[in-house]
């Protein structure tokens, strides 16, 4: 990492492990090298020039989860248009570091953090006070990383302090990496906490990879449904049998025409081709007034049967992303139980990717996306 020489060194409050402060803001100059997709199945490293502000902080990533939508910009399977929108950019949103530098009280340098990849406008303007009141997901002034923004394969993410969340001492790095993943999971059942709220209530889950396991493990050990009231429809064997604490069906075995509609809410966690299938299976089992979370994300539209939803009058709720608060829940409740850990650790793979530099990253990508392995991909940054 690099600072800008020309700045005058301060010895102030603000001064914490080698800032360069700026006389009259206290703004100082970080140097990122920046490992840039610039097109598909091409990445190159770039030193990249950002202002240190008050409230933000630096952090140097040390590891990171390889989403989906990671391997789709990778491998140039997005729309043309969105290509050109979104490239060059830094891939990777699902992550964790140390803080390097900090801008802002709530930090100390050395602490590990997750990374919140969602920015929201205000915090990323530093507005005061908020201007919008929309959630940083739903609101348009925000960024993501790795969707347009750069994303965490830097060697410095320079980032405002409120999207970073402090990693509880007894939860390993292993474990926090899988944070931003499972609060997508507890932000779709934020949008229905409502219904999650009652008692009795029988909920069902479409989807076995990731997501859909870390959504179903959200709403065991956060929202504490048991067996009784949570049932996951899989597609694989293998992966349904790692979920011991819900009642778990492959999909290709239930009889969605006979069987009884007595779901109260249902989530979709399939995506792809597989959510027209997911929705039109959950429409049929779901009680009259039911509910869908739409968390599935597909490039095409999704026909899906209109006629049954007027009928049984249910209610869809799109979910995306998620925000900070979120990411404070779920780490807080990994923290609390060991038997969450252990249900996460199922996720890890056997061995992680070491990313020295771009040439590293784009090995990794490729075998990462030759695999197809359901565990989780991780990567291991070595910046020195
Ligand atoms: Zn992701």
């Amino acid at each position: 990492m690099y600072y800008n020489k020309s700045c005058k060194r301060l010895q102030s409050d603000y001064f914490n492990g080698g800032i360069t402060l700026d006389d009259n803001n206290q703004t100082s100059q970080v140097v990122s090298t920046v490992l840039s997709l610039d097109k598909p199945e091409q990445i190159n490293a770039k030193k990249v020039t950002r202002t240190l502000q008050k409230n933000w902080v630096v952090v140097e990533p040390t590891y990171a989860s390889v989403c989906h939508a990671d391997e789709r910009y990778y491998s140039g399977k997005r729309r043309p248009e969105a290509l050109a929108k979104k490239l060059p950019m830094a891939l990777l949103h699902e992550g964790i570091g140390v803080v390097k530098q900090s801008q802002s009280s709530k930090f100390q340098v050395g602490q590990r953090v997750v990374i919140v990849p969602g920015i929201p406008g205000k915090d990323l303007h530093n507005a005061n006070p908020a201007t919008n009141s929309l959630p940083a997901n739903y609101d348009n002034t925000g960024v993501f990383m790795s969707s347009g923004y750069d994303g965490i394969a830097q060697s410095a993410v320079v980032q405002p302090a409120n999207e970073l969340v402090a990693i509880p001492d007894n939860v390993p790095n292993e474990l926090a990496i899988l944070t931003e993943v499972s609060t997508i999971g507890y932000e779709a059942s934020t949008r229905v906490k409502h219904i999650l709220q009652k008692k009795d209530i029988k909920v069902g889950l479409f989807g076995d990879g990731p997501v859909g396991y870390m959504a179903a493990a959200v709403l065991h050990y956060i929202w504490h449904l048991d067996k009784e009231h949570l049932v996951v429809f899989g597609g694989m064997p293998d992966r349904i049998e790692k979920i011991d604490f819900a009642t778990t069906y492959l999909s290709d075995h239930y009889d969605f025409d006979q069987a009884d509609a007595d779901f109260d809410l249902i989530f979709e966690a399939t995506g792809g081709n597989f959510s027209s299938t997911a929705i039109n299976e959950a429409i049929k089992v779901l009680k009259p007034l039911g509910s869908i979370v739409l968390m599935g994300v597909s490039e095409n539209l999704v026909p899906i049967d209109t006629r049954d939803v007027l009928e049984k009058g249910l209610t869809l709720y799109g979910t995306s992303r998620s925000v900070a608060t979120d990411f404070q829940v779920v780490l807080k409740a990994i923290s609390e139980s060991e038997a969450y850990q252990q249900t996460l650790k199922k996720l890890l793979p056997d061995q992680v990717y070491a990313v020295h530099d771009a040439a590293d990253l784009m090995t990794a990508f490729q075998e990462i996306i030759a695999r197809n392995d359901w565990h989780k991909a991780i990567i291991e940054f070595h910046w020195h």
